[in-house]
């Protein structure tokens, strides 16, 4: 999973990135990932992960990652290819998800680019390139469409459902609460890889002493706007964050508890990111290795191996799986497989968050 994180110059993105990718985690345990400096890769804590890798005394621990890219740059008029905004506008179209800092504190010593601090506006002013840049898009799409439809009749529907589209970001809306219902339709849509479709969560960027307790008057803004659109908010301190990610991890439970708070703002980024894009996680332990690996919601058992390996799909026989929790209460495969809870799902089983599997395939 791959998350982009973008906002307007002084926002607090950078503060926010730093932080993550101090507490992130070694690269070289995940070969898919982009080695480079605007990269971040975070690791997912995971109690089921720790725990199985100290009963199986398993040799490497990998939980799930997620990678945080950041997208600086993105300014006023980068839809217009200016200050390499193109280039910035490409980096998010790769994303799964947009983080969208927004600046929710005062402070007279943090210039702000447009003088005032607006949340609501600074949303405005980076969707109008999001919306900018898929206007494009379409446009390039309805022309080569337009072009093949002499031939291929089929494309005229696609023209004529693409410029309504188009007439809605040219209203400044986003391609995301366009409705479509109809299927083929909205693979059409998909297909398009919009950038205003992409899933959003604003983080509202706060000082410390806004952390605990009222949301201040930009949250509440951030918030309801948020709503509208299918948005998920959630508050930080991104400063804090960057003091938090110095600190060892019984330092940074007492740090959180003089603050009043549960989670630290990655924690709360992770879980809001896993419910928005509906992600789910299964586990693999064994002595080599537990790992905990990332799959969306309704994944089947082969697609789900085929996250370990494509010849895990391909010769896809069987999965043995048992749940998380029925083997953190039997204690052993063995007293689970005795209570027959160790079940053989085949290829049509949707595996669910907790699963801990063994796949049976052919090579
Ligand atoms: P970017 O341009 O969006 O990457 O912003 P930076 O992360 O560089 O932050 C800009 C300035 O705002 C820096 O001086 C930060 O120290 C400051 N800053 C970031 N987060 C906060 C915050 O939560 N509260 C306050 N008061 N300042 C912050």
């Amino acid at each position: 999973m791959k998350l982009g994180i973008v906002g307007l110059p002084n926002v607090g993105k950078s503060t926010l990135f730093n932080s993550l990718t101090k507490a992130g985690a070694e690269s070289a345990n995940y070969p898919f990932c982009t080695i480079d400096p605007n990269v971040g890769i975070v690791t997912v804590p995971d109690a089921r992960v720790d725990y199985l890798a100290e009963k199986y005394h398993s040799k490497k621990v990998i939980p799930a990652a997620i990678e945080f890219v950041d997208i600086a740059g993105l300014v006023k008029g980068a839809s217009k290819g200016e200050g390499l905004g193109n280039q910035f506008l490409a980096n998010i179209r790769e994303v799964d998800a947009i983080v969208h800092v927004v600046r929710c504190f005062d402070d007279g010593n943090i210039v702000h680019v447009d003088g005032s601090v607006n949340p609501l506006r600074d949303i405005e002013t980076i969707n109008f390139e999001l919306i900018f840049s898929d206007i494009e898009v379409l446009d390039r799409r309805i022309a080569k469409s337009t072009k093949g439809s002499r031939n291929d009749k089929s494309l005229a529907h696609e023209v004529e459902f693409l410029s309504k589209v188009k007439a809605h970001l040219e209203d400044g809306k986003l391609a995301k609460t366009f409705e479509v219902d109809d299927e083929e339709d909205q693979e059409i849509l998909n297909s398009c890889n919009l950038l205003t479709i992409k899933p959003v969560i604003f983080a509202a960027n706060v000082n410390e002493d806004e952390l605990a307790g009222e949301d201040n008057d930009y949250v509440k803004a951030v918030r309801e706007y948020a709503a509208d659109v299918d948005a998920k908010v959630f508050v930080v301190c991104a400063q804090i964050e960057q003091e938090i990610s110095e600190l060892d991890d019984d330092e940074k439970k007492e740090f959180l508890e003089d603050l009043g708070l549960e989670e630290s703002g990655l924690e709360k980024l992770i879980s809001a990111s896993y419910s928005l894009l509906g992600l789910i996680s299964f586990l693999t332990s064994g002595e080599d290795e537990t790992r905990a690996w990332t799959i969306k919601e309704g994944t089947k058992a082969p697609q789900a191996a085929g996250k370990i390996h494509t010849d895990f799909e391909r010769g896809f026989i069987c999965a043995e799986v048992v749940s998380f929790e029925d083997l953190k209460e039997y204690g052993t495969m063995q007293a689970c497989k005795e209570k027959g809870l160790v079940r053989q799902e085949g290829k049509e089983y949707v595996v669910k968050d907790g699963d801990i599997i063994v796949f049976r395939f052919n090579v």
